[in-house]
């Protein structure tokens, strides 16, 4: 199993497939984009289920969830999702995906084995979503929503970050169309992750905001039927259910005590925390030819090393030197 030094153990897998984005959301990279891994760094599909396959039969993974970067930009992403669907135990499989090309390929990812979506959805206004990302794709990712849910990668999940003097306004439209769609909508609190290092704490939009502006239009109450766990996200009733919210509120309310998730890069670098300075190079122990248990020794020794809280709140914070997309959110 991959435990900590606090007790936790990690079942949930994250694994970024590339770190090359078709949208610059601006709390995640600059307009220009990034300079994007060498394709020789990046790892192939065979070595992404193989590391996958590793974690899920010697390491206790039971959640595997791919994301990037975008996860759609992935050509082998049919064959990645078959993989991981047949290893044994099967793991829970999951992708976190802007929905732009998910019209085309929602119905071939469930038949490959995906069991749940979720699509990052910040605004329902055109003018707003081309400020924000710095493209003109909001009718692809609807259409890649619409998709999702007529394939029956259901309940289809809406992620959503609001930034201040850009979208803020938009929590009570956003829940209405995904009350009227049937999508679990979800706020993420902007993290300081984004590759030009501009987020400032007394800007970002707090849980309690969102949960402020939700309460003019929505009665929220508690969604006690619902073991939270090891969720990110808290979830309330709308107007008393079945329908829910989320929010996960990394900043404000830090749920790092039962956090139960690693990371795995696109380039094969294991990190236990979105926000670790420091990572475990598997790619390089898997191009030297080694055995599956050699590569599960450093893989126990990386989560091991977990630190007990992601520290954005101290002063002494660094924020990691990648940013959210090289990572994988
Ligand atoms: N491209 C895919 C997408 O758009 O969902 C997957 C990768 S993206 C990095 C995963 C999630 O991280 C998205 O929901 C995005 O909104 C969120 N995200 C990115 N940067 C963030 C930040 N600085 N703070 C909070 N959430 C962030």
């Amino acid at each position: 199993m991959l435990t900590d030094s606090y007790g936790r153990i990690a079942t949930d897998l994250r694994v970024s497939l590339t770190d090359r984005c078709n949208l610059r959301c601006s709390y995640c990279m600059p307009p220009e984009g990034l300079d994007w891994l060498p394709k020789p760094e990046v790892l192939t599909g065979d070595e992404v289920a193989r590391l996958v396959r590793i974690g899920v039969e010697a390491l206790g993974i039971r959640e595997v969830r791919f994301t990037g970067g975008e996860p759609l930009l992935r050509r082998d992403l049919v064959a990645i999702i078959a993989a991981a669907a047949a290893l044994s135990p099967r793991p829970e499989i999951s992708l976190t995906t802007n929905g732009i090309g998910l019209d085309r390929r929602a119905a071939a990812l469930r038949d490959a084995g995906l069991d749940r979506i979720n699509v990052s959805l910040d605004t329902l206004r055109p003018e707003v979503f081309r400020k924000l990302t710095h493209r003109d794709r909001l009718d692809d990712v609807l259409s890649g929503l619409a998709a999702a849910a007529a394939a029956g990668l259901t309940p289809v999940k809406v992620n959503a970050v609001l930034m201040r003097d850009l979208n803020e306004d938009e929590a009570p439209a956003l829940l209405r169309y995904c009350l009227d769609h049937g999508y679990e909508l979800r706020f993420i609190e902007q993290m300081p992750l984004d590759a030009q290092h501009g987020w400032k704490r007394a800007e970002m939009i707090t849980a309690e905001e969102i949960f402020g502006a939700l309460a003019r239009e929505f009665a929220l109450s508690d969604d006690s039927e619902r073991e939270r766990g090891a969720a990110p996200a808290e979830t309330f009733l709308v107007n008393g259910g079945p329908a829910r919210v989320g929010v996960i509120a990394s900043v404000t309310r830090p749920f790092c005590g039962a956090c139960d998730r690693v990371r795995l890069t696109a380039d094969g670098q294991i990190r236990n925390c979105l926000f670790a300075r420091s990572e475990s190079d598997l790619r390089s122990l898997l191009r030297s030819g080694a055995t599956d248990e050699e590569v599960a020794a450093r893989w126990r020794a990386a989560v091991a090393a977990k630190l007990p809280g992601h520290g954005i709140n101290d002063p002494s914070f660094l924020q990691p030197d990648r940013p959210m997309s090289a990572i994988g959110g």
